[in-house]
């Protein structure tokens, strides 16, 4: 089973993905969670991404696509995988159609979170994350159990840099115009589920599960 996941920037994908992978032994492959590790370990490929994530812009496709092929080579992802964040340009999802053609591959669902973009704000300004895993939390919808501190690890959580309204307003902006339209891509192929984003997050797992089932 394959699924790409695909909403705006604090729509919950990050949150559900987890959840479902280990239901369904699938593999999470988030490649804002990837580009962010290159950036800290200022890898080629960090250094060069850095600058369009803090403005809030797309990494360029050509960067993007080399990490994802070579992310799924992973032995966890030989079940399946669940694809968070990528593809995020029309570009990008004929690239993964000749990719997943090659390896006989199939995407099964394309999770499609929808949610106004007046929620978004209240959802990053409180977002804090775990950089290692990827796994998010939130100081009203989500607390830890211990402030700052990750439930599994005990390590430091950290809120990231491009998780302010200013560089927001930048990432909807690319969102609405760069990603919208690769949801009618996948219109087309009849593979597109909506979810209801904005109920409380129990209420989406349910209706992921429901889609998966
Ligand atoms: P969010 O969780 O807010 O949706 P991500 O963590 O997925 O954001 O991505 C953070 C940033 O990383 C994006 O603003 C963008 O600069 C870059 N990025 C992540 N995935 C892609 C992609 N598929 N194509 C281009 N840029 C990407
Ligand atoms: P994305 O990966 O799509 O950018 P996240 O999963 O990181 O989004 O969620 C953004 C923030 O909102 C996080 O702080 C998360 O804890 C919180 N969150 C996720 N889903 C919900 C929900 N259904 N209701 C309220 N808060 C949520
Ligand atoms: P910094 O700017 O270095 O993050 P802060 O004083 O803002 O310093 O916070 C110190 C640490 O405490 C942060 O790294 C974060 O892990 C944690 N922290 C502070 N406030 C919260 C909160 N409301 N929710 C979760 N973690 C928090």
């Amino acid at each position: 089973m394959s699924a790409p996941c695909r909403g705006p920037p604090g729509s919950g994908k990050g949150t559900q993905s987890p959840i479902i992978k280990d239901e369904h032994c699938l593999c999470h492959l988030a490649t804002g969670d990837m580009l962010r590790a290159a950036v800290s370990a200022k890898t080629p490929l960090g250094i060069k991404a850095k600058e369009a994530m803090d403005k809030g812009e797309l990494v360029s496709d050509d960067l993007v696509v080399g990490i994802i092929d070579e992310a799924m080579k992973k032995p966890s992802c030989k079940k399946g995988f669940i694809l968070d964040g990528y593809p995020r340009t029309v570009a990008q999802a004929e690239k993964l159609d000749e990719m997943l053609e090659r390896q006989g591959v199939k995407i099964d669902k394309v999770l499609d979170f929808a949610i106004d973009d007046a929620v978004l704000e209240e959802r990053i300004s409180g977002r804090w994350i775990h950089p290692a895993s990827g796994r998010s939390y939130h100081t009203k919808f989500a607390p830890p159990r211990v402030p700052g501190v990750d439930d599994v690890t005990g390590e430091p959580l950290i809120q990231r840099k491009d998780d302010t309204a200013a560089v927001l307003k930048s990432r909807l902006e690319s969102f609405h115009r760069q990603t919208q339209p690769v949801i009618n891509y996948y219109s087309k192929k009849g593979i597109v589920a909506t979810l209801h984003a904005e109920k409380p997050l129990s209420d989406v797992t349910d209706e992921v599960r429901k889609v998966l089932s």
